[in-house]
């Protein structure tokens, strides 16, 4: 028997996944490409959400210069329930507004709002954001600014050190941001294959759940899985009938380049077949906003 002290018991490596800040922007502006070639009803929306991540992706090299996050909680270390946003973001933001093509009308229209905007004002559209509260915040600007807190939190998130970071008190919120995920995905982790992990909104991070079980309410009983017919079977809606929400599930295994973001975007229909079934989602597209 080993007579040393034994370290603090490490939290197993597939429980979460940490963002790659300096792929993640670039590999979902090409699936949001790939993705409007193969739906024309919506590559209008596709190709400017594609354009809008590679801006993000030219502002991560930039935001990483600031100095790291001081993470010492083991849980949601970068809260966003008490972590100020502080400057950086709002730089991110009007660099990503200077980029917007001077062309096209509409765009260059929100590129004047956002470059218009106070400080204030951009804080309080953060706020209403984060906390899911779209009343008052313009669903149009809504991805622009969506887009700048993303690349703040993610460049943060790939910064720390995930062994020590332990489960959230929600299961179904980012342990290390505390957002609602925006869908789940099935990857393998190690030597598992197939588990689930949800996917944060905003920083990336993606955090291990059992399977076929409610995010919500925990519930195993009555889940069931939706899916719209001749359409992509690698995504699914998980169901629980219990407490009437759901949340899709993207089978990385079958289509390995799928992007949680993207690919909730480009089934859009299944969302509507939900709610006519009378679901509720869990979390939101930061990208596409419900109208309030
Ligand atoms: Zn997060
Ligand atoms: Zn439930």
């Amino acid at each position: 028997m080993n007579s040393l002290a034994s370290p603090a018991p490490e939290i197993p490596s597939i429980h979460l996944h940490l963002p790659t800040p300096q792929t993640l922007f670039r590999a979902r502006a090409d699936r949001l490409r790939q993705l409007a070639t193969n739906h024309p009803s919506l590559a209008g929306y596709l190709t400017l959400m594609a354009e809008l991540s590679d801006l993000q992706h030219g502002q991560v090299e930039e935001s990483s210069l600031t100095p790291p996050p001081d993470v010492s909680a083991r849980t949601c270390p970068l809260d966003i329930a008490n972590r100020s946003h502080g400057p950086a973001w709002r730089a991110v933001l009007r660099a990503i507004a200077g980029g917007l093509a001077p062309n096209d009308e509409p765009l260059a229209a929100i590129r004047d709002r956002l470059r218009a905007a106070s400080d204030e004002v951009l804080e309080g559209w953060a706020e209403r954001l984060l906390s899911a509260d779209f009343e008052n915040l313009d669903s149009g600007l809504a991805p622009f600014v969506a887009a700048a807190l993303q690349v703040r939190w993610t460049v943060l998130a790939g910064r720390i050190d995930g062994r020590g970071i332990g489960p959230g008190e929600f299961a179904h919120l980012c342990p290390v941001c505390s957002s609602l995920p925006v869908a789940s995905v099935l990857r393998s982790g190690g030597d598992v294959q197939g588990l689930r992990y949800l996917c944060c909104g905003l920083c990336g991070t993606q955090w291990n759940r059992p399977r076929i079980q409610c995010v919500n309410c925990g519930s195993g009983k009555d889940v069931a899985y939706y899916g719209i017919e001749g359409s992509d079977e690698a995504v699914k809606a998980e169901a629980c009938t219990e407490c009437k929400t759901y949340l899709k599930m993207m089978n990385r295994e079958k289509q390995p380049p799928i992007d949680p973001l993207a690919d909730d975007l480009a089934t859009l229909s299944l969302d509507i077949l939900m709610a006519e079934e009378g679901y509720e989602r869990i979390g939101f597209n930061c990208f596409l906003i419900p109208d309030a």
